[in-house]
């Protein structure tokens, strides 16, 4: 029976057995336990299911990924300790030195940074494409050695939506997979694999969190991509780190997901502990019900600071205004995110005496957890980069993230309304 999403976050990736615990205990333990040193010798060559070490996966971790997998529409799903982890590893479970992928330009400033500094400096070549990129531009920014390619859905802070059905065309016709970072809408507002794309990658400390309490990211497998088309080695030549498996012979559809456990999890050891999958999905049960509301806040602030004299500019996805608006509605039609952003008139300095001047609303480096909370991204995510780069991204000197959370809208609006007041009386 295939549920509604809204039941999947409740329900998927735990079923217990006869007087198990009803929710998805934490197995705080490092170690399993076996009797025969032959079961365990299969279990490290892969040959046998089971749980033998937390740096590769535990049954909370499991569970929790399971979950996720479900909601994303993937054969398979696997927790990393950040968001940043779960976007290194995307990359680095299928590119080596010498390889280049092409990554949409309007991204988080910390993949930026991963991707533009430290992958590069491990030489893993990037190609940067502006938010409004024509096909011919998306096209001409393949090489030969390109073998991946890294978009957001909803883009953080600049809130693009990317066109992943030309995306996951142009990849496609290169021979190389679409990844999708879809942080922003979650697998409730929008789920990339139904349109093409073949990985997802989350920060989970983010909406599928929710409560702002644990750190942690996921990347889900389609199970859709061909690995055996000759650009990807890895999944095809045996691994000599496990007896000389081939992924892609071995584990089919779940080959990428598979490797990135056993190989690279196994290796970079960035996994995430069983605690905070057991927080992420606490948040995950209720994931459904913030998102709409997150939605309605959002879009009920976006219109008012649209008619408001002292906004310079407002920039969301469910607004008319949007040059977004069209392809929202059609990749996301339930709504996008909570998260909004605005220009204050009087550029740098107004924004951020406004921020001064919000109480409910608080500054804090985060987004997309329940609470509303805003961020000047020029002074802070995005402060390592210079003005020309900034641009390509999308930020403004007096761009305001704000990320509005699920309180009562009218508590919202006024706390805005004293906000912009006080700048009036400078
Ligand atoms: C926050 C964020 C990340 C990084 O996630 P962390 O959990 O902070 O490591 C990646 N992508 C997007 C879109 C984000 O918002």
């Amino acid at each position: 029976m295939e549920y509604h999403i809204n039941t999947k976050c409740l329900q998927s990736g735990y079923e217990p057995g006869n007087g198990e615990p009803r929710v998805v205990p934490i197995i705080q333990s490092t170690t399993f336990k076996y009797d025969s040193a032959a079961t365990l010798g299969k279990l490290f060559d892969l040959e046998e299911d089971g749980f033998f070490y937390t740096r590769l996966t535990n049954p909370t971790l499991s569970a929790v990924a399971a979950k996720i997998a479900d909601l994303e529409g993937g054969v398979g799903a696997m927790l990393t300790s950040s968001g940043q982890a779960a976007s290194m590893i995307s990359i680095t479970n299928i590119c080596h030195a010498g390889d280049h992928v092409v990554c949409a330009a309007a991204i988080y400033g910390g993949t930026f940074n991963l991707f533009n500094k430290s992958l590069r400096e491990l030489g893993i070549d990037f190609t940067f494409v502006l938010p409004d990129a024509s096909e011919e531009e998306i096209n001409a920014a393949f090489k030969e050695n390109t073998r991946a390619v890294f978009i957001e859905s909803v883009s953080n802070p600049s809130l693009d939506v990317a066109d992943i059905e030309t995306y996951a065309k142009l990849a496609h016709a290169h021979g190389v997979p679409l990844i999708v970072d879809n942080t922003f809408p979650t697998p409730v507002n929008f789920r990339p694999f139904e349109w093409g794309a073949d990985i997802v990658t989350h920060s989970t400390t983010k909406y599928m969190d929710g409560h702002a309490v644990a750190l942690g990211g996921v990347i889900v497998d389609s199970g859709n991509f061909d690995w055996t088309n000759g650009k990807f080695p890895m999944f095809t030549e045996p691994d000599e780190s496990y007896h000389g498996v081939v992924y892609a012979e071995k584990f089919g559809r779940a080959a990428y997901i598979t490797k990135a456990t056993t190989h690279i999890m196994r290796d970079y050891g960035a996994q995430q502990s069983p605690q905070n999958a057991f927080l992420l999905n606490l948040g995950l049960e209720t994931l459904f019900l913030r998102m709409e509301r997150h939605c309605s806040n959002a879009l009920a602030v976006a219109n008012f600071l649209e008619s408001n004299e002292q906004i310079e500019w407002v920039n969301y996805p469910g607004l008319k205004s949007s040059k977004y608006y069209e392809r929202a509605k059609k990749y996301m039609p339930n709504g996008s995110c909570g998260v909004i952003s605005f220009g204050v008139k009087g550029g740098r300095e107004k924004a951020m005496q406004f921020m001064d001047a919000l109480k409910l609303t608080k500054l804090v480096i985060h987004v997309a957890d329940a609470r509303t909370c805003a961020l000047h991204p020029a002074s802070t995510t995005h402060r390592q980069m210079n003005e020309k780069q900034l641009e390509e991204c999308g930020v403004k000197p007096n761009l305001i993230r704000m990320s509005v959370g699920i309180e009562y809208i009218d508590d919202i609006i006024s706390d805005i309304k004293q906000a912009l007041a006080q700048l009036t009386d400078n």
